[in-house]
């Protein structure tokens, strides 16, 4: 296909996210027009393996006709109406089915477009409620370098990847930073339970520091996933929940990437990590990427503190619980349920895993890391797990073009390339995937 026109208009006219300003209007990005089960065709025809899922989110796999009709019906039936004083039925019912699946108590839902406005959702719900408590000084959310909640205003806020936070105002009066929670970086000499314990005091510390008073509520991913695939260390979410509970402080579990089958459940907070947050953020999964929709879930006992007071959570989208997004949600839970795909993650997890920590072998590979169906493999030229030097900065570029050339697309984040494959990824398949990775890395050193 001849893309001149199109990626003239591309480069003229569509601003993207994390837009770079030195090449802008000369971008010669992948076109992606169609895509079948795990397999993305790109504008030569080409067929390759979408490693990176999308972006973390395309769950049950692309082209599914049963998706396409059932929200073509809901578009005949009911594209839309305005969710502030009216509903609708599908968005009703979906909401009872995240509220079954959910952990604990969450059972209210809170429909959003997407994972920045859940987390911000999550945040303005927290403020709203010390407010009604009569506590409005128990603002300030405790967060992680390198953690990402997202990219509206006060998402970006708590959001802790340094590069992101160079040109830009953050609205961050309200957040405080602890250290790099990656294990890989724990001090020489020290043991992980050393290193987990050390992570337990910065989180109880920095309450204590900044009073508990004024501490609103903790947000952490189970997972850091934009960061870099960062698996803190065992017990540490459960112990960091207990802290929480000590000081009278929320826990806010963004799932915007681990929930819907990720780590091979509904929810990994209860079912991988052992807790029950006080606020789940969820998005991506939630309709397998075929509809923008997120979600704030919120506990019964948060909800009661709120309910039958004089007063409105003044916070809301047009497009909240979207019947058309309501119907690929539901669709896609059915099918994640009917073929078994929670189930299928779990089996198919740990070749993915095991080829994935098999990629030390090759030189410039300083660490990989993951956990379900993520993963990342980390490189540096000189070998050094500590060094990003400027000529790692495009390494995981040069492995995603040697890996495209050969069928596979992995996500390249500086000297990073993060896999997240759709879930009904096969063994086979997966082998493949790590075939062509291999050799990709092979010919980018
Ligand atoms: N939270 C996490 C953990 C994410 O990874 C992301 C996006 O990657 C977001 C929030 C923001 O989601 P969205 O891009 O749908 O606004």
């Amino acid at each position: 296909m001849d893309n001149t026109d199109v990626r003239s208009w591309d480069n003229t006219h569509f601003v993207h996210p994390w837009e770079g300003m030195s090449a802008l209007g000369q971008n010669e990005r992948t076109f992606v027009e169609t895509a079948r089960g795990i397999h993305i065709f790109n504008g030569n025809g080409d067929r390759l393996i979408d490693g990176p899922g999308g972006m973390w989110c395309t769950q049950i796999g692309y082209g599914r006709e049963e998706m396409a009709e059932a929200m073509a019906e809901q578009a005949r039936q009911l594209a839309y109406f305005s969710p502030f004083s009216n509903t609708n039925s599908i968005a009703a019912r979906f909401a009872r089915e995240l509220a079954r699946r959910s952990p604990g108590d969450l059972n209210h839902v809170f429909f959003t477009t997407g994972g920045s406005t859940a987390v911000d959702s999550a945040l303005r719900f927290v403020q709203f409620r010390n407010n009604l408590l009569g506590r409005p000084e128990k603002k300030i959310v405790i967060t992680r370098q390198k953690a990402y909640h997202g990219s509206t205003y006060l998402a970006a806020g708590v959001s802790g990847k340094e590069r992101d936070r160079l040109w830009l105002d953050k609205a961050d009066q309200f957040a405080h930073f602890l250290p790099d929670v990656n294990p890989l970086y724990r001090g020489e000499g020290q043991s992980i339970e050393e290193f987990l314990e050390e992570k337990i005091v910065d989180l109880e510390n920095a309450i204590l520091t900044l009073g508990a008073d004024r501490v609103a509520a903790f947000i952490a991913e189970p997972i850091l996933a934009s960061g870099g695939v960062i698996v803190p260390p065992k017990g540490y979410h459960r112990r960091c929940l207990e802290v929480c509970r000590r000081h009278d402080v929320l826990y806010i579990s963004d799932e915007v990437v681990t929930a819907f089958g990720r780590l091979g459940h509904w929810f990994a907070s209860e079912d991988v990590f052992g807790i029950r947050p006080d606020i789940i953020t969820c998005a991506k999964g939630l309709t397998s990427g075929y509809a923008p929709m997120g979600a704030t879930l919120i506990s019964d006992r948060l909800i009661a503190d709120v309910a039958g007071r004089d007063a409105t959570f003044s916070n809301g989208y047009t497009y909240s619980g979207h019947p058309v997004c309501a119907a690929a949600g539901l669709t896609s839970m059915e099918i994640i349920e009917r073929e078994g795909i929670l189930e299928h993650v779990r089996t198919v997890a740990p070749v993915f895993q095991e080829r994935l920590h098999d990629l030390s072998r090759i030189g410039i590979v300083t660490d990989t890391r993951g956990m379900g169906l993520m993963g990342c493999v980390q490189c540096s030229l000189d070998g050094d797990k500590h060094s990003a030097l400027k000529a790692d900065y495009d390494i995981g570029a040069r492995i995603d073009a040697e890996c495209q050339k050969r069928g596979l697309l992995v996500r390249p984040i500086v000297n990073m390339c993060v896999m997240s494959p759709p879930l009904i990824i096969t063994e086979d398949q997966v082998h493949q995937m790590f075939d062509i990775l291999e050799e990709g890395i092979r010919a980018a050193e």
